[in-house]
């Protein structure tokens, strides 16, 4: 099946987290978590429009000054969404350097910081390089849905979980996806070419089946061109299909509440990576640390229905046998362990 986001995590299923989402076709990449960065490149690190911060933890949050390094003299926008508090953090690191050179940057970076908090309520300020990060335009509002970022081509979501401290989960989302059959273009008698994309635009955009689209394409040496309604496409040629959906759980206690939020934003999603800390054997600890073990992301997985699972985040405790975590995750996704209880909250 298509992809719309090629996923990277950065450090395997054992290092700090970090998930690399490139938006395909897009030219940018979200960012999850800022945990050792060490291993992505310069260009990679350059195509992050978004940083999405599930919460501020050290392996979580270690690496933002290798972010920063890489695009600090670039003109350009990076949002970064985090849990309540994050503002305050990002303004700390940020002024804990000498910006006294600020000025002769000929290009500056900013960052836009918005926090998520648990009621509703969203922060947002502008921290620019070149006003020294000192945070501007701070505004505080009230959200009416759990989206964080709305654009046609992408959608990002995010719940706050219990960790002991409030912690983001994530969902990235495609929202509809035009297929093109190229076959039926052909019996129509039309040829591919960029005019394709104004048909997906119109499309996309709702626009009347009469809108009339001038298709031009390249037969060798010779430029075709035909008058085309929109209508005719839709019937014949081109589909509105649901888009993709990556969803990133990490750091958060099995409870009730955690778990039903979750399964509300990982619902049939296609893929869910998702943390498993502990071994079920170990679940006292993973609860005391409030972390899931490896089962309760498996039940997880499975009673979202995802078409995927990558369970990941294992702790550095399982060195030398972590297929253990992945073993366990797999059996309590596809249901074929039946020793192991789905836990009490559910
Ligand atoms: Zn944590």
């Amino acid at each position: 099946m298509r992809s719309a986001f090629d996923l990277q995590l950065v450090n395997g299923p054992t290092g700090d987290p970090a998930l690399f989402a490139d938006v395909i076709g897009a030219g940018r990449a979200v960012l999850i978590d800022l945990g050792n960065l060490s291993s992505l490149s310069a260009r990679k690190l350059l195509r992050v429009s978004d940083v999405l911060l599930s919460h501020a933890h050290l392996d979580h949050f270690a690496d933002f000054e290798r972010l920063l390094r890489v695009v600090l003299g670039r003109e350009r926008v990076i949002r970064l969404t985090g849990p309540k508090g994050t503002l305050a953090r990002v303004a700390a690191r940020l002024a804990s350097y000498e910006w006294n050179l600020a000025e002769s940057f000929r290009e500056a970076v900013t960052f836009e910081v918005l926090e998520v908090h648990e009621d509703g309520t969203r922060r947002r300020a502008r921290l620019a390089l070149k006003e020294r990060f000192a945070p501007q335009e701070v505004e505080e509002f009230v959200a009416t849905s759990d989206v964080v970022r709305a654009e046609p081509r992408l959608v990002i979501r995010a719940a706050v979980l219990d960790h002991g401290v409030p912690c983001l989960a994530f969902a990235l989302e495609e929202p509809v996806h035009v297929q093109v059959f190229r076959n039926a273009l052909e019996a129509m008698g039309l040829g591919t070419g960029p005019w394709l994309r104004r048909a997906k635009e119109l499309l996309l955009e709702g626009a009347p089946d009469d809108t009339p689209l001038t298709a031009q394409w390249r037969d060798g040496t010779r430029i075709l061109e035909r008058t085309v309604f929109l209508g005719a496409l839709r019937e014949q040629a081109l589909r509105l299909i649901p888009g993709q959906r990556v969803v990133y759980v990490t750091d958060c206690a099995w409870t009730k509440r955690n778990v039903e939020k979750i399964l509300e934003l990982a619902q049939d999603a296609d893929t869910l990576v998702i943390e498993a800390a502990f071994s079920h054997a170990d679940r006292a600890q993973a609860r005391a640390r409030r972390h899931l073990t490896a089962v309760e992301a498996g039940t997880i997985a499975r009673l979202a229905g995802v078409r995927r699972m990558i369970p990941f985040h294992f702790s550095p405790r399982y060195e030398g046998r972590f297929e253990v975590l992945e073993a366990e995750a797999r059996a309590a996704f596809e249901g074929t362990d039946g020793s192991l209880a789905l836990p009490e909250p559910l």
